[in-house]
């Protein structure tokens, strides 16, 4: 579930190839995609997410992506024989340095199920993708304050849209990772206070955030909030915020990352 309005920038597919893989925590992998075309990539910053071809066999079909993601897009996405058809992930652009034409992809390491995850363990420079950019989620709506939810799968999310709030800005982010040790440093504004939760070993996504969320002691105003990660937080943090918060539904931008 999601509420998250797609917007599609004029840069359509853009073919990338691997330039390097780095483990940058146990369980993150960053892959850093570069090559001439990237250059025609609209960096909006933030949460900005694409959706990621990833070729299985023949590296050729990824010339026959749509350009755009859309319902005819998906239609002629579908039209790719099967067998020969990309597999499509959605991610967040972690960073994006425009001098030297490279995106930086941070995957969660989430095992051996799957296709995207499991890729990004063993990614190799050379091998060819392509994405189609999808916009900000962040709508950066004007509130009192600001609230961001989030897992492992949307600490990318979290830390772009801490890195470009306006370091004016103030309120609370509430992450919740798996493993203590997946902390990254974070570039947040001074008002901003992060708070990092660890949850139990095998338990429910949410289970450390949706409680911190519920105990935060709310700042004057009304917030508005971003909630992303597993399913059950994303939605859990949503259904809090709104009938417990009164935050208006129209303020709570929410998306079910994964599922378990
Ligand atoms: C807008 C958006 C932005 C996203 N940005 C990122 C990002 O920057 N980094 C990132 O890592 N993910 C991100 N995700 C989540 C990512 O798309 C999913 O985790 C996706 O399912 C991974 O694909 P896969 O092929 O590895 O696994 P799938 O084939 O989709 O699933 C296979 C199995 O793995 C499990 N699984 C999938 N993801 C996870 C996970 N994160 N943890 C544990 N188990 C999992 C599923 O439950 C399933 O059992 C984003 C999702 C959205 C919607």
């Amino acid at each position: 579930m999601s509420n998250i309005t797609v917007t599609h920038a004029e840069s359509g597919l853009v073919h990338a190839e691997v330039v390097r893989r780095e483990r940058i925590t146990p369980h993150m992998t960053r892959v850093t995609l570069g090559g001439p075309d990237v250059a025609r990539f609209e960096f909006r910053g933030f949460d900005q997410w694409f959706r990621l071809a990833l070729p299985i066999g023949d590296e050729g079909a990824l010339d026959r992506m749509p350009q755009r993601f859309g319902f005819g897009g998906y239609l002629s996405y579908l039209s790719i024989p099967k067998g020969q058809r990309p597999v499509v992930r959605n991610y967040t652009v972690r960073d994006y340095r425009e001098s030297e034409r490279e995106l930086d992809i941070d995957f969660v390491v989430h095992g051996s199920e799957g296709v995207a995850g499991p890729w990004a363990a063993r990614a190799v420079p050379g091998e060819r993708v392509a994405l189609i950019d999808q916009g900000c989620g962040w709508r950066g709506l004007d509130a009192d304050w600001n609230l961001i939810v989030a897992d492992e799968s949307g600490l990318p999310a979290a830390l772009g849209i801490l890195r470009d709030l306006p370091r004016a800005a103030t309120g609370h982010a509430i992450i919740e990772l798996f493993d203590e040790r997946d902390r990254q440093d974070v570039d947040a504004p001074v008002g901003v206070e992060v708070h990092w939760l660890v949850r139990a070993e095998a338990a429910e996504p949410g289970s450390a955030a949706l409680p911190a969320l519920e105990a935060l002691d709310f700042p004057d105003g009304t917030p508005y909030a971003f909630a992303v990660g597993e399913q059950a937080l994303a939605a859990g943090a949503r259904r809090h915020l709104v009938r417990q918060r009164g935050v208006p539904k129209g303020g709570v931008t929410f998306s079910g990352y994964w599922r378990r």
